[in-house]
């Protein structure tokens, strides 16, 4: 490809400014949609919810982006979610604690975006609808509320949107279909006050749940928190008068009645679902080169380009279930940007294909469902192999802390969250 690329960037999240900032460093000619008014995605926070849709199943709703709730503090701690060149842990934004609130992470990603010149590539307001792939290059089409719908010719796109905002739901319960009282999905929780005395079911057991569930027993009568995990341990729950663990639901009932597997059953008002969210790109025409299929974005060689496509179309932040979220997206963006400015070169589409069916073989020996195909949890290697591709290694002490924290993490009151900057670094050092 020529020099300078013309690069489009869908996203002004974390991914989208990362790669962005890459770009701009191999002197590529950036443009970035964004189709909010802010930087930083996830982190904005938006009171709004998808009140007529709380479980999000409709296509045609008005969609919020971003799942954030109000009382929301960083699940990891501040060196887990700094850049190699741009730590958290010297930047404070007026919550210094070491698992800050959202609105601190937020302003941290508004500091990058200006420190790198990122800010000033940004297209806001500006919401791409269309990106198809026409002989040599990519016809992007967008939308903007002043000058309604634009398009334009780009050599490459990068995609990130993110993969929060696209509600998956259990609605494999049976009985759950046809259940009338009030359901949502923790895409649309933002406060615990309207389940005020109510009694509460809480599917779900990742990090939304775990909190979810605790800011609405502040409020709440009763509420109980239904895992599909059987390692869970069923009982009522540490430190708290009125919230039990339970295993999966079983079955509801129209009257009300929860029923779940440990034998239990309640009457709820509310039933949230934590279950996690599906990859969405309403925007991207590609004949079927590249498709979702049970949130497995197929075929991606290592989890950034469809080999067909490749290098002119990547994928920047899919992989989940990894312990350094910021330092794994660092890595790759800078990968994607060396890739599509050529210094790092792709094997063959044959290779390149022949590798992604080798890793659904791996999934399928050993039992994991398509989608967990963009997990990390099993695949310590990928940051290591990235780390190679890219001559950037993460530094070991963020590697340390990494490790010792997963593994104190043992207890749900997790009191490492509430301790001092000091006690904290001197428990995972
Ligand atoms: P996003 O942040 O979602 O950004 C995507 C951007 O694309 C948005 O600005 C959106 O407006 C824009 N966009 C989407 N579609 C279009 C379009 N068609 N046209 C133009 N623009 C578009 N990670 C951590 O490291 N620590 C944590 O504590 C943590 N907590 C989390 C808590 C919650 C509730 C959630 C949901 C995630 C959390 N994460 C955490 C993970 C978090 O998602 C990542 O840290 C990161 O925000 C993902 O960034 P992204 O750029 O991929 O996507």
């Amino acid at each position: 490809m020529t020099h300078p690329l013309n690069v489009a960037v869908i996203g002004a999240g974390i991914c989208g400014l990362l790669t962005t900032r890459e770009l701009l460093r191999e002197k590529q000619q950036v443009t970035v949609f964004e189709k909010s008014d802010k930087v930083g995605g996830t982190w904005v926070y938006d009171p709004r919810v998808e009140a007529e849709d709380l479980l999000g199943l409709d296509p045609n709703r008005s969609i919020v982006h971003s799942s954030l709730y109000s009382s929301l503090r960083t699940n990891l701690p501040r060196p887990l979610m700094s850049f190699s060149d741009f730590s958290f842990e010297d930047k404070f934004y007026g919550d210094p604690r070491m698992f800050p609130g959202h609105e601190e992470v937020q302003k941290f990603l508004e500091h990058f975006a200006k420190e790198f010149g990122v800010s000033e590539v940004i297209r806001f307001n500006s919401e791409v609808v269309r990106v198809d792939f026409k002989n040599d290059g990519f016809v992007v089409e967008w939308s903007t509320i002043e000058a309604g719908l634009k398009d334009e010719v780009f050599d490459a796109v990068v995609v990130c949107n993110g993969h929060h905002t696209e509600p998956r739901v259990a609605d494999d319960i049976p009985g759950i279909k046809e259940w009338s009282r009030k359901q949502l999905h923790s895409h649309n929780y933002r406060v615990p006050e309207p389940f005020r005395d109510q009694v509460v079911v809480v599917i779900g057991n990742g990090p939304s749940a775990r909190d979810i569930s605790k800011d609405i027993a502040k409020v709440a009568r009763e509420v109980h928190l239904a895992s599909r995990s059987s390692d869970v341990k069923v009982s009522k729950v540490d430190g708290y008068e009125n919230m039990w663990q339970h295993l999966k639901i079983t079955r509801v009932f129209d009257n009300g009645t929860v029923v779940f597997q440990d034998g239990d059953s309640i009457e709820a008002d509310t039933i949230l679902h934590c279950t996690g969210y599906k990859y969405h790109f309403p925007f991207l025409r590609t004949n079927d080169l590249v498709h979702v299929d049970n949130n497995r974005v197929d075929p991606l060689y290592k989890h950034v380009f469809p080999p067909q496509l490749a290098p002119r179309l990547a994928f920047v932040g899919l992989t989940f279930n990894q312990r350094l979220i910021f330092p794994i997206l660092e890595l790759q963006s800078k990968w994607a940007a060396l890739v599509i400015s050529g210094k790092i070169l792709l094997p063959s589409e044959d290779n390149m294909l022949a590798e992604v069916h080798e890793h659904y073989r791996e999934l399928d020996e050993n039992g994991f469902p398509k989608s967990l195909t963009h997990s990390l949890w099993h695949k310590f290697d990928y940051i290591d192999w990235l780390s190679d591709q890219v001559g950037l290694r993460v530094d070991d002490r963020v590697r340390e802390i990494g490790t010792n924290l997963f593994e104190k993490w043992t207890s749900r009151a997790n009191g490492l969250r509430d301790a001092t900057v000091h006690d904290f670094l001197k428990a995972v050092s």
